[in-house]
């Protein structure tokens, strides 16, 4: 915080007018539900983009990020989508804001982040909804926490160019500290879900497998459409509309086995996600550890999402005593998370380095996710 500041004035010449942070997430249960209607149930982690701010008098933003290093500039003419660089996510909300009546005066902003990049923890979504929250404040903007995390998606789908679901942004303005936010992907209800692994004498590990993704945006693509495809064929507006009820007779009406397998996955995992917050809900933090198995065994082998990196990861996470432990995030790469006994953390982690080494893996990344506070001013 104070290299921060420290840095904001070397670049002013004044002090900022406050500090304001948004985190990264991780998604406990709910993979692959978004575009289907379905549920997903991501916390916030400690892991966050700081902001420090004050407004200028002309309608410029100037922009400095600490991790990189560079100095953007942009006035009103530049909000064009489609803007390339790291800028974008800082203009596209600026943009978003905009388009949505919300006309903002400039700002010099200096930012930091320790949110791992490209990792799947959307250190993008905490850059976008830290600045929101900088410049709704700044303009005294009085915007509903669902909302700015649909303007801030606006700013990812359509100025960044990446088309995503709400759940990242939204994960990143509404959670709780020690909450789970069970998110509604039809409906945009949200629910605040108790979830304090440590009282429950475990913790959360997170561990970021750092395999190259190939294939995604292909993979991604090919996914949606079998269930497109499957829901057309089963005549639901989407896989939610099939319960675990429902499941076996919506599987007869398909032929192909692959689409059973990714329907399968689908409505299966809805059905986990809701387990799950029926367990948190009745202070159940161990009960997670089946449905987390159960959602990587459905991933691997139904929606087949896995790749050998992160089934490693899992494996060995487990046999070295987590009591259970999932891919977390969109597949082909990315984090893995592991419930564990409180204190083991590092003899888990260590235990899937070793494993990666003896593979010829790269080395791993790790860290332990308290559920952490949503976007806010801190300073
Ligand atoms: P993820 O959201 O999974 O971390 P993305 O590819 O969606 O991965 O977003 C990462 C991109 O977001 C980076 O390549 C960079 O352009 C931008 N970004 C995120 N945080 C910062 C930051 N602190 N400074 C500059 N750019 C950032
Ligand atoms: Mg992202």
């Amino acid at each position: 915080m104070e290299n921060l500041i420290a840095a904001f004035t070397s670049l002013t010449g004044s002090a900022p007018v406050g500090v304001w942070s948004a985190p990264g997430r991780v998604n406990l249960i709910g993979e692959h539900t978004d575009y289907n209607d379905g549920f997903c149930m991501p916390f916030a982690l400690p892991h966050r983009v700081l902001v420090a701010a004050a407004p200028r008098t002309d309608r410029t933003w100037r922009v400095r990020s600490l991790n990189n290093g560079e100095v953007v500039t942009f006035s009103g003419e530049d909000l064009v989508p489609g803007m390339s660089g790291w800028q974008a996510y800082v203009a596209g909300v600026v943009w978003a804001l905009g388009e949505a009546g919300h006309a903002v005066d400039g700002a010099d902003l200096v930012l930091t982040s320790d949110v791992p990049m490209g990792a799947g923890l959307s250190s993008s979504a905490a850059l976008e909804c830290a600045v929101l929250t900088v410049l709704a404040d700044l303009n005294a903007l009085d915007i509903a926490g669902i909302d700015r995390a649909k303007l801030a998606r606006r700013c990812e789908n359509e100025f960044v160019g990446a088309p995503t679901g709400l759940m990242d942004q939204a994960a990143s303005t509404l959670c709780t500290e020690g909450h789970a936010l069970f998110f509604d992907c039809r409906s945009f209800e949200t629910r605040q879900v108790p979830f304090d692994p440590a009282e429950a004498g475990l913790e959360l590990l997170v561990v970021d497998t750092n395999t190259p993704h190939t294939h995604v945006d292909g993979e991604y693509a090919e996914r949606r459409r079998s269930c497109d495809q499957a829901a057309a064929t089963l005549g639901v507006p989407a896989l939610r509309d099939i319960t675990s009820d429902g499941l076996a007779d919506a599987l007869a009406r398909l032929d192909d086995p692959i689409i059973q397998r990714r329907v399968r996955h689908v409505v299966t995992e809805d059905e986990r996600v809701l387990d799950a917050v029926r367990r948190l809900e009745a202070g159940d933090v161990a009960g997670l550890a089946p449905l987390l198995d159960a959602s990587h065994a459905s991933m691997r082998d139904d929606f087949e999402i896995t790749v050998p990196t992160v089934d490693l990861a899992v494996e060995t996470a487990r046999r070295a005593g987590a009591i259970g432990a999932r891919m977390t995030g969109g597949g082909f790469g990315g984090c893995i998370i592991a419930l564990v006994p409180r204190g083991e953390a590092d003899r888990v982690a260590d235990a899937v380095a070793a494993a990666f080494a003896e593979a010829g893996h790269a080395a791993p990344d790790r860290f332990i996710a308290a559920p952490s506070a949503g976007a806010g001013r801190i300073a």
